[in-house]
């Protein structure tokens, strides 16, 4: 089929990418377990290396299942491209790594995927980048942060721990002032409940790893690129504005207009840094959004039932889920994630650490795991785990106090889940 804006995104998260294997007939997308791929003959094989003619090489640099993979989500997230990578921190690496040079910085959500902080505020120094981290709430304090060396700015959709919403419209208008791209993590909203995209985010870069495969099978990652960014506007993104060497002086934006963030990712990012998915993942992962709407309806709907549970049950405190009306994200809700605030939230108990300890340990159909995303029910005590080597004042800016739990709200029976809730809370706070 043709992809197109007249197919709704059910038959989009079915078709787009996918042909039938015009060897074999296949109807699904089979998997090219190939390392490599024979030329016509050598002036094809020049072409290809000179980037002249797409086709395959190598599949360090391209796969056709992986091919179909970058073809659907950038489909889904309404992008012009995308490029596949071997986890979400790939990703992330992947992204940034055609923006920045060694003294160059972007400006961080302070409300992220823990591994993301450590990546951001750790690791990425290792290249000469770093980041300062901001609240987002505050696009004054967004803005007041870029100087002259901060090439991106970074932030998520439905943000981790406390599901807080970001108003992406707000923080995109700080970027385009600046004449800096806006990225942005989608992956706890999937592209069905918020396409960044159409609120004005240059990139969006998912962990595949979660809801869109959505059983906790295969990790890997995704940047989608609008295509919308003029690269060769002004001096700051030389990677993408001026000759590489690599390819004879060629000019990515020049050669390849919109698409040239997604050549760059492939011929240079893939090729050099090798952060390379494997077919076999993304066969999970294409299988995995054949059934994305189904999953994000269940997962929204229980989320909203055991959230609103949770917060009139006497043994909590309260709960950050932004699909109730006490959160003051409540609001943001039908503007960035009209189908829904996702299915990740904290709680807080009563009875502080030593409660959390027992409600985690007392659960039969949670399970206690760093993940989320999955079609599974998931809680982790944060400042027993991700979070123990903060302080107590970092864990509590981070939403990770003692006396807070995270949950991902799994597809189960709602009244399964808050059954199991309920007997554990009972356990926890005896
Ligand atoms: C899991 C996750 C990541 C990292 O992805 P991996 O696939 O584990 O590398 C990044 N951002 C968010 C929001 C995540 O949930």
């Amino acid at each position: 089929m043709t992809d197109g804006p007249t197919y709704g995104f059910d038959t989009l998260q079915i078709h787009a990418g996918a042909r039938p294997d015009p060897a074999t007939g296949a109807r699904q997308v089979p998997i090219y377990q190939t390392t490599a791929y024979v030329f016509r003959d050598a002036d094809h094989a020049a072409a290809l290396f000179n980037l002249q003619e797409v086709g395959y090489i190598y599949s360090r640099l391209t796969n056709p299942t992986i091919g179909a993979l970058q073809e659907r989500i950038a489909t889904l997230e309404g992008g012009v491209g995308a490029v596949c990578c071997s986890s979400g921190h790939a990703a992330q690496i992947m992204a940034l790594f055609p923006l920045m040079e060694p003294g160059r910085n972007i400006v961080a959500s302070t409300r992220l995927y823990g591994g993301t902080v450590t990546q951001f505020s750790q690791t990425i120094r290792r290249f000469g980048w770093s980041a300062k981290f901001v609240d987002f709430d505050d696009a004054d304090a967004v803005a007041a942060a870029i100087d002259d060396d901060t090439r991106a700015i970074f932030c998520e959709t439905i943000a981790n721990p406390g599901g807080h919403i970001t108003d992406l419209p707000k923080i995109a208008a700080v970027g385009d002032a600046a004449g800096i791209p806006l990225i942005v993590d989608n992956t706890s909203a999937t592209p069905y409940l918020c396409r960044p995209i159409e609120h004005g985010a240059t990139l969006v870069v998912h962990s595949t790893t979660k809801y869109l495969t959505g059983n906790g099978t295969v990790t890997g990652g995704c940047v989608v690129d609008s295509g919308k960014f003029d690269w060769a506007a002004n001096d700051k993104f030389p990677s993408l504005s001026q000759p590489e060497p690599a390819y004879h002086g060629m000019k990515f934006a020049e050669t390849f207009g919109p698409l040239a963030f997604t050549f760059h990712g492939i011929a240079i990012g893939l090729r050099d840094l090798g952060m390379t998915m494997n077919p076999q993942a993304a066969h999970y992962t294409l299988m995995g959004i054949e059934t994305l709407s189904l999953r994000m309806d269940r997962h929204v709907e229980n989320a909203r039932k055991v959230a609103t549970w949770l917060e009139e049950d006497p043994r909590t405190e309260y709960v950050t889920y932004a699909g109730l009306e006490s959160s003051p994200y409540f609001g943001l809700v039908d503007k960035i994630c009209p189908r829904g605030a996702g299915a990740l939230f904290t709680v807080a108990v009563k009875g502080g650490y030593d409660a959390c300890i027992k409600l985690v340990d007392s659960l039969e159909i949670f399970s206690h795991v760093a993940n989320l995303g999955d079609a599974r029910s998931l809680i982790i005590h944060s400042a027993s785990t991700t979070h123990r080597q903060l302080t107590a004042e970092q864990q509590e800016a981070a939403g990770a106090g003692p006396g807070i739990v995270r949950l991902s709200i799994g597809i189960e029976d709602a009244d399964d889940i808050i059954a199991d809730l309920d007997q554990a809370l009972a356990k926890a706070t005896s």
